[in-house]
Order: C-alpha cells, then sequence, then structure tokens
C-alpha cells in the first residue's frame, strides 16, 4: 500500500472526465493497457478472458463495474443488468459467484431501494446457488451496508457476505457484529483515501490491525476470505492456521485479477484455496485508477503499454 497522497492523487485523477476518454479509447482494445486488470467490457468477455483460471486450481469472483447512481430508475435498470449477468454466469458454467457494490444498486437513493433491488438480484442468486458479495466502498457507506446485509439475512438469504476495511478503526466492532451473524467477511485493508477521523493513515497500523482481525476471523468468523497480495498478511495467516492447527479449507485467500499471478499459482500449489476478484464492464476507469494508485509501477506499466501502441 503506497501513502495516502499518492492515493488521493489518483482519486481525483479518476474524475478527471478527459482523462477518462482518453483511455476508454486506448485502454480496452485487444492487447490494451487495461486489459491485464480489466477482463473485458461485457460479461461474455470476462467469461472468455478467465475461463482457463479453474483448469490452474483458481476459484473466481465475477465484478460488473458499474458507476454509482442517483436515481431509482438508474439502479433498478442496474438489478436488472445482474439478472442478465447472472444467466450469462448460468449459461456459461462459470462458478456462481459474483461482487457487487450498492451504490450501483441505489444506496444513495435510500437503504429501501438498494434492498428492493439486492432482494431481486438475490431471488435469482439463490434459485441458482450463487455466492453473492457486498463489496465495500468508502467510510460514508460502512454502516449503511451492514443496514443492508442484515436486513437481507434477517429475510433468510444466507447466499451473501461483505467486506471489511482494516484501515477503519471501527472493524474490529464490526468483524465481531458479521461473527455474530454468521456471514461470510471478505477482509481487505481499504482501497479509498479515507480521513484520520476514521482511519488509520499509517501503513504499519493498517497492516497491524489486518493481522488481528485475520485472527479474529479465523478463529471466530464463517469461511473468512484474506483478500490481499502483502507475503507478510499471507504469512501471518498462514502461521495462525497452523498453530491453531485450522484444515486449509476453513478460510481462503483472495487476490486481484491481474495482480500477483505467480503468489496466486504458488498458494494454490501449497493446496490453499484461491479466488481471483474479476472485473470486467464499461465504467472500469474508477477501478483502474485505483489500482495505480495502489503501486506506482503500474503507472511505467500502462505507459509502455500506451507508448508500445503507438
Ligand atoms: C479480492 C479483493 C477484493 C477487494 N475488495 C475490496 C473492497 O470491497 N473494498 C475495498 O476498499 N478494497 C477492496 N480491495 C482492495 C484492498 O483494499 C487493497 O486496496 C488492495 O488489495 C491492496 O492492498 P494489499 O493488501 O494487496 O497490500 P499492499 O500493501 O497494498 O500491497 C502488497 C503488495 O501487493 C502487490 N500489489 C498490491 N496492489 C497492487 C496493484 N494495484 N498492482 C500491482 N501490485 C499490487 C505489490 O507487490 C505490493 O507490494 C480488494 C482487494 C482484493 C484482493
Amino acid at each position: 500500500m503506497i501513502d495516502a497522497a499518492s492515493k488521493a492523487l489518483f482519486h481525483s485523477l479518476a474524475q478527471v472526465d478527459r482523462l477518462r476518454h482518453l483511455a476508454s479509447s486506448y485502454g480496452m482494445r485487444p492487447g490494451g493497457f487495461a486489459r491485464r486488470f480489466i477482463a473485458g467490457e461485457t460479461v461474455e468477455e470476462a467469461i472468455a478472458a478467465v475461463a482457463d483460471l479453474p483448469g490452474r486450481g483458481l476459484r473466481l469472483t465475477l465484478d460488473y463495474l458499474g458507476e454509482s447512481v442517483a436515481s431509482f430508475d438508474e439502479a433498478h435498470t442496474a438489478s436488472l443488468e445482474y439478472l442478465r449477468i447472472i444467466q450469462a454466469i448460468v449459461e456459461s458454467g462459470t462458478e456462481r459467484n459474483i461482487s457487487l457494490k450498492l451504490t450501483q444498486l441505489g444506496l444513495d437513493v435510500d437503504v429501501a431501494t438498494a434492498v428492493d433491488n439486492m432482494r431481486r438480484i438475490l431471488e435469482s442468486a439463490d434459485a441458482y446457488q450463487f455466492f453473492v458479495r457486498i463489496d465495500m466502498e468508502n467510510s460514508p457507506y460502512t454502516d449503511r451496508t451492514l443496514r443492508v446485509l442484515e436486513t437481507l439475512w434477517q429475510q433468510g438469504h444466507r447466499g451473501i457476505g461483505t467486506v471489511i476495511q482494516s484501515c477503519l478503526t471501527r472493524s474490529p466492532e464490526d468483524v465481531q457484529r458479521l461473527n455474530q451473524l454468521g456471514s461470510r467477511v471478505r477482509l481487505v485493508k481499504g482501497a479509498y483515501k479515507e480521513p484520520k477521523t476514521v482511519a488509520f493513515q499509517e501503513k504499519s497500523a493498517v497492516d497491524t490491525a489486518f493481522v488481528e482481525l485475520m485472527r479474529d476471523l479465523l478463529d471466530h468468523g464463517n469461511f473468512p476470505a484474506i483478500a490481499t497480495h502483502a507475503v507478510a498478511m499471507i504469512e501471518a495467516t498462514k502461521r495462525h492456521a497452523a498453530e491453531r492447527g485450522y484444515s486449509k479449507d476453513r478460510f481462503e485467500f483472495q487476490m486481484l485479477y491481474g495482480i500477483r499471478r505467480d503468489l496466486q499459482t504458488s498458494l494454490v500449489a501449497e493446496g490453499y484455496g484461491v479466488r481471483v476478484y474479476v472485473p470486467f464492464g464499461q465504467q472500469w476507469f474508477p477501478y483502474f485508477m485505483r489500482r495505480l494508485g495502489e503501486r506506482p509501477a503500474n503507472v511505467a506499466f500502462v505507459l509502455r503499454g500506451i507508448l508500445g501502441e503507438r
């Protein structure tokens, strides 16, 4: 994880329309620079791009990248798009696991709209035995996201889970809350620039919190996902599991499409479960900029790609 200033810079750049247009016309062309991190612009392209992952022992979750929406109608339209995606996944025989964001489904309109749209998606997802992960967005959405999950859980939906970010100081209580509920948690460090009123600003504090939360999840959680590319976090997880005598199928590791593919493969060879988070969709630019903000070397990678295309 790099420092907060870099995260903030890339988050601001993600809002620049001219940059977005420039990137859109180059990034996703065949062989384009964004294709390392984004599996395609349509679900069909994404399914084709990841067809070899199961053969390499990797699990996957497909994430349709969309903009946050401000109206009831747009949120409804996004939920219908998810129904289409679910059908396409079923027909292709791809693993039935998706990740989504609630601001796409109307969380900015109100909680009830997001719950209604989620319920529509879950009715189809449950029928086909999908697992649906609600990604965690920035801290103004944390409470509402947990409330939506709890409401759906109380209504009997069990194929759902969400994400906890170790950068947030509130996360130990949230982990307890979700462990008690019994829903699955994906643990991450947190991709958003957060103020110091709610989040640790030092990488070392975020890492320490990650390890503590990982232990709590392994000890008391329901099949937690430890989602990181940081070797120190992965080693700490393996050590804790070994010390407690936990079997390797008590949890899984998760990593992002196109990042540390070597590590993904070596963990599979050691017998650990590894799930790859596979983003796709036309609205890939903000996600792409978050990945650049995490690692300056990615900027050089992208520039080489752009120059190479000329
Ligand atoms: C499966 C998955 C789902 C996620 N879901 C969410 C979510 O719902 N909400 C949320 O806020 N965040 C989410 N994240 C992002 C997460 O919060 C971090 O921003 C991201 O994973 C980078 O942190 P890290 O743990 O890999 O550690 P870092 O300390 O940032 O990185 C450790 C090492 O990993 C490699 N690495 C990390 N990032 C990159 C990159 N972008 N490009 C190339 N190499 C890299 C580098 O080798 C780096 O040295 C998710 C991450 C994963 C893996």
